[in-house]
């Protein structure tokens, strides 16, 4: 808090509105033959619109904080120097959007990289893990061998809405032997309560959703 650095991260990232969900779409109609009915059904129409705009997804894109050189430095300086000196030797990443921030992490802190990626992606023999998403389940996978018993990890992601994908990513590495010191997440949606589903493994995050 206070810390300038998050203050440029978190303008950094763009919100995009109702992606990858699609809003809704207005149709045409004939007006002049029925203005009052369409007055109404436009008002009432727009009402819904608003409504949905007010719950729908807020997507927070990382793809800007990327392109800002000196953000995209301090975010990863800002985890390098919370991980370097806690015996870390695995940081796993998970797929797509941790690994834009994980390998950089990994490099600076003398651990290795191990990539958790969605099915069908990994070639070698791997164990899955699935997590229930809002609508329907999806699922994790890591290279078996990828990590030792013992090696004390650390899990990196874009950002924790349910935890859901973070949960899995833990019980993954655990599967494997590996000691879960933390998960690191640059953005933190903190109505979603992330935190309840990592079995008490600590969550460190950067920013609050813009
Ligand atoms: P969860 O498993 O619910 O914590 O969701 C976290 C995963 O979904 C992360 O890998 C995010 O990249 C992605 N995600 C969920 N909600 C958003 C959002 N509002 N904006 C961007 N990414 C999101």
């Amino acid at each position: 808090k206070g810390d300038p650095r998050l203050e440029a991260i978190s303008r950094a990232i763009r919100v995009v509105p109702h992606f990858p969900k699609p809003g809704l779409s207005l149709s045409s109609g004939d007006r002049r033959r029925r203005p009052r009915f369409c007055f109404f059904f436009f008002f009432f129409f727009f009402l819904i619109l608003c409504g949905c705009w007010f719950l729908g997804i807020m997507f927070q894109d990382i793809t800007t904080l990327l392109l800002d050189h000196k953000a995209f430095k301090d975010t990863v300086e800002i985890f390098v120097d919370r991980y370097r000196d806690m015996d870390i030797s695995v940081v796993a990443g998970v797929e797509a959007r941790g690994f834009m921030f994980g390998p950089s992490i990994a490099l600076a802190i003398g651990a290795k990289f191990v990539p958790l990626r969605k099915p069908r992606k990994l070639p070698g023999e791997v164990i899955s893990e699935e997590y229930v998403l809002e609508y329907g389940v999806d699922c994790l996978q890591m290279h078996v061998g990828a990590v030792q018993p013992g090696e004390r990890a650390i899990v990196i992601d874009d950002l924790v809405a349910t935890g859901g994908t973070l949960s899995a990513a833990i019980k993954l590495l655990e599967r494997a032997g590996a000691e879960v010191v933390e998960c690191g997440c640059v953005i933190g949606l903190p109505e979603t309560k992330g935190q309840c589903r990592l079995n008490g493994k600590p969550l460190y995050i950067l920013v609050g959703p813009r």
